[in-house]
């Protein structure tokens, strides 16, 4: 990406994305002062060329500008000590996503915030305009580091995933289209509070001025406080969207109906039967915001239904992995809490659940409604006795050594009981840590014993 720098840029994390910003610093001629606290990870950049200066004992007078990685915090509930220090100097401290904005201040600009479904929603969107023929690079939260995108020619968007870190530190892209899926109370510590939290999510609306699209999901109380504002404003056009039903002018599931209300009458889009890779109301909601992205974007909407269909869905969430002998299994290992795993215990009956690792705060509470579909509870890693109590009177449990154990068990159960549409889900309701790296190699492990289980079965 052409941009100029020729001054000094501190860049704090060198994880995926802090090592491209700070290898496109250096190749637009900037001093580049990077700096990661983890040992390994310096080493790692020092291989790579990248000049590291310990940005703890720097002279904060030189560099201009902090390029901070959005997993550490500048603010709330108390900022990385470098930038405080920075803040202190008056050094601006901005995220990769707002280097991109600078680079190219003429392209056009998607925008996918929330707090639940950014990535499915991201990938909807990149997935649909690229087979509608756009020219795209979808990346930012989700995949790839957005400082590794190509220059955007004119006809071409950038889809962006922005986690409400990344809206705080991203202060000069206008979005053409925003979308903004939802909020619920989720990392406010990292942002002061609910109303730090909402002000961050609700930046994305900022500056959009007429004739840009604002899609609002309106199914949570804030959003339609936000929806309300929007339209009171009334200077962009507003498109509600809506996984539980009606909401006029707008985007919406219901009947089984994908439909569509923008143009000021009712048009029915598609059966969201023929979204199998999006299950559910969260993903029917996704699924609107999705398809109103695309025709924001121009695309025509019978192509824009088209290519939803053939979106392949995203790993680890909701993921149908195979089916031995009339059992499915589905990968939910995304489903680092109660909240998200209460999502996937509505879209299947009879279910039999592999839950368990390292319980989040509040444990199982808020799913109590969503057991009645589960046949039996297959119980891993640290949360596995205590989330037994926890059933206990509810559900049948029992507690298995590992992730292999659970789903050669569960699917023992399963075909015992020989019930329709049986399925075996992982959907863990806690973080992976005590067991796995992160939640991707949970899935992956759990896709590994599925595949296993089907080679012995089909002999
Ligand atoms: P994010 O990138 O925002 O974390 P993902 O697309 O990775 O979102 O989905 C994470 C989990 O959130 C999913 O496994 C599902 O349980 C839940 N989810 C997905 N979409 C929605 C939605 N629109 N509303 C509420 N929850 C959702």
């Amino acid at each position: 990406l052409p941009f100029m720098y020729s001054y000094v840029v501190a860049v704090l994390g060198l994880g995926r994305s802090g090592m491209a910003t700070a290898k496109a610093l250096m190749a637009n001629g900037a001093e580049v002062w990077a700096w990661d606290d983890d040992e390994d990870v310096r080493a790692r950049a020092r291989e790579q060329d990248i000049p590291l200066v310990d940005l703890h004992q720097a002279n904060w007078l030189e560099p201009v500008t902090l390029v901070i990685s959005p997993g550490i915090p500048h603010r709330f509930p108390e900022p990385h000590p470098v930038a405080k220090l920075a803040r202190e100097a008056g050094v601006e401290i901005i995220c990769d996503v707002e280097l991109l904005g600078r680079a190219q201040p003429d392209a056009r600009y998607v925008g996918i915030t929330g707090t639940n479904g950014k990535s499915t929603t991201t990938a909807a969107i990149g997935h649909v305009l690229e087979m509608a023929r756009r020219r795209v690079e979808t990346g930012g939260n989700l995949g790839r580091p957005v400082l590794e995108f190509e220059p955007m020619q004119p006809d071409g968007f950038y889809v962006l995933e922005l986690s409400s870190y990344q809206m705080e530190l991203t202060l000069s892209i206008t979005f053409d289209i925003a979308v903004l899926l939802n909020i619920t109370p989720d990392h406010l510590d990292r942002h002061g509070g609910l109303e730090g939290y909402v002000a961050a999510k609700r930046n994305i609306f900022r500056r959009q001025t007429s004739p840009r699209t604002a899609i609002i999901g309106i199914d949570d109380p804030i959003c339609r406080e936000i929806w309300e504002d929007l339209k009171r404003a009334g200077d962009q056009v507003i498109w509600p969207i809506s996984g539980e039903g009606r909401v006029e002018g707008g985007v919406y599931a219901e009947d089984g109906l994908l439909w569509d209300e923008t143009d000021g009458k009712r048009v029915a889009a598609l059966p969201l039967s023929e979204l199998p890779q999006l299950p559910g109301r969260h993903n029917w909601q996704n699924a609107a915001a999705a398809y109103a992205a695309a025709k924001a974007a121009g695309v025509d909407p019978a192509i824009a239904t088209a290519c939803l269909r053939s979106f392949p869905g995203l790993a680890h969430r909701q993921e149908k992995v195979t089916e031995i002998d009339g059992v499915t299994f589905v990968n939910d290992s995304k489903a680092t809490n109660a909240d998200a795993t209460a999502k996937a215990l509505a879209c299947y009956e009879p279910i039999y659940w592999i839950a368990g690792g390292r319980a989040k705060e509040g444990g199982l509470s808020g799913l109590e409604k969503s057991l009645g579909r589960v046949a039996r509870a297959f119980l891993i890693g640290e949360a596995a006795e205590p989330f037994a109590k926890a059933l206990e009177g509810r559900v049948d449990s029992e507690v298995c050594d590992d992730l292999d154990t659970a789903v050669r068990q569960a699917f023992a159960a399963a075909r015992r009981d020989g019930r329709e549409g049986a399925v075996v889900l992982l959907s863990p309701a806690c973080a992976s840590f005590d067991q796995f790296k992160n939640f991707e190699v949970r899935g992956e492990a759990f896709k590994a014993a599925v595949r296993a289980l089907a080679e012995k079965e089909t002999g």
